[in-house]
């Protein structure tokens, strides 16, 4: 098999702060939205690459075309009142302090840990908190190495926003492959360690496996969980790059170990699968034994039509890769940019799932990943005599709330798990205080 040594591939050139006014004026805005939209950049992080820009972006279609709005920051996309103040201060050229201030402002007032992350999930070894760990539900780690806290490109939805950021008391990131390790031997009930950033591709092959082997010999570890957006933002990690061959390897040795690979991969829209490196890196992964499962959120003028969601699941099954989960979008950020009310998530997600086999139908959605664990709306049905939304907790910090149908009361514009009320007559909701 030719290696990707003898093969040659681009070079990852990152797009940033520099390039994005002249990109914002080739999609076609106007100067005071030129401003505006730059004036959100300084609040939430900007980063593309030259991959995204010319081979996924449809600049005919920019700036309403999904792949430019999925990382292009859109002048409204914040509250008015706090873009138009930042893009004062950018139009007078206000000191570079004057501007992070104002910045660091609008961000505190964005949730930046929505479903108290910090300080309900991190867990204690030896009575110490473990930071760069999450521990919610019993079987699975969250692991988020120090070197994969960025990614090659940032969704401008992005819940993780606060760790590119620089905000240092919003970051959480860990350096310890040991201190893992010592934890999962304490804990025989984890069979599962996802790791996660940022991306941990962006990591060199062989930093990212300093994490992984010294796992491979954990006795109750079933599996290994990457999860990443690299198939769509750089699909040449596991093509070209120096070191992709390397990972391949890497992701050979915790099959041969006995354990699953399993490729969380982040598609948003079925154009991230068009490009012929797109495809041919999903292959490359499922060549080496790997499960690709994918998963992404539901966001308003990204991919809020069914038949983009029908026509990703298809093509994700026809190249072998298993759809898992459709989430609803965090409450934090842009949230109020982005979100899909849940009723209508749950329209988008029916019809979508009505069109395709039963092998795309390990999808799951809408979820929302709260507080107390990840939500399922079933759908919308009548309960004595009342609208009712049915739910159901797939995954829970509290394990007895997992699988059992619950109901609330049925609201058009709710978003999120918070904005629930109870159905009169039928109890608390589970799980919510
Ligand atoms: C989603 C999630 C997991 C993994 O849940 P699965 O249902 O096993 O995919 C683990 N920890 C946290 C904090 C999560 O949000
Ligand atoms: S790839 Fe993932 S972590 Fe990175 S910006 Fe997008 S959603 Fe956030």
């Amino acid at each position: 098999m030719p290696t990707s040594r003898d093969r040659t591939g681009p070079t990852f050139k990152a797009v940033t702060m520099p390039q994005l006014a002249g990109l914002l004026a080739r999609a076609g805005l106007d100067p005071a939205d030129q401003l505006r939209a730059r004036a959100v950049a300084t609040v939430l992080p900007f980063r593309t690459n030259s991959y995204v820009v010319d081979e996924l972006i449809d600049w005919d279609a920019a700036p309403d075309d999904p792949i430019y709005r999925l990382v292009f920051p859109q002048p409204d996309m914040l509250p008015a009142a706090d873009v138009n103040r930042i893009a004062r201060l950018l139009s007078a050229g206000a000191a570079p302090g004057e501007l992070q201030a104002a910045a660091h402002a609008v961000r505190m007032r964005l949730n930046p840990h929505p479903g108290e992350q910090l300080s309900l999930n991190t867990p204690r070894l030896n009575g110490e908190p473990v930071h760069g760990m999450q521990h919610k539900y019993p079987e699975t780690v969250l692991f988020f190495p120090q070197q994969g806290q960025t990614c090659h490109a940032y969704c401008t939805y992005c819940f993780r926003w606060p760790q590119f950021v620089g905000e240092p008391d919003l970051r959480m990131a860990s350096s310890d492959a040991d201190t893992l390790r010592v934890y999962l031997l304490a804990h025989p009930e984890v069979t599962s360690v996802l790791i996660t950033g940022g991306d941990p591709l962006i990591m060199s092959s062989a930093v990212l496996a300093r994490y992984v082997e010294p796992l491979l010999d954990v006795p109750h570890l079933e599996s290994i969980r990457i999860g990443t957006k690299a198939l769509s933002y750089w699909p040449h990690r596991v093509l070209t790059d120096p070191d992709a061959d390397d990972l391949l390897r890497l992701f050979e040795r915790v099959g041969s170990s006995g354990r699953t690979l399993a490729f969380m991969a982040h598609y948003s829209h079925p154009r991230e699968l068009e490009p012929e490196s797109a495809r041919r890196a999903v292959d490359r992964i499922r060549g080496t034994g790997a499960v690709i499962r994918a998963q992404a959120p539901l966001i308003r003028g990204i991919n809020d039509r069914a038949e983009d969601w029908a026509v990703l699941w298809r093509r994700l099954v026809a190249q072998g890769a298993v759809p898992y989960y459709l989430f609803v979008e965090r409450d934090t950020g842009p949230q109020d940019y982005f979100a899909v009310p849940l009723a209508r998530a749950h329209e988008i997600f029916r019809d979508a799932y009505a069109q395709v086999s039963g092998l795309a139908r390990t999808v799951r959605g809408p979820i929302m990943s709260a507080t107390p664990g990840k939500v399922q709306v079933d759908g919308v049905a009548e309960v004595g005599g009342q609208q009712a939304f049915v739910l159901h907790y797939v995954q829970a910090r509290d394990p007895d709330l997992v699988g059992r149908p619950f109901f609330a009361a049925y609201d058009p514009s709710a978003r999120w798990l918070t904005e629930l009320k109870p159905l009169p007559g039928a109890g608390p909701l589970p799980g919510v205080d």
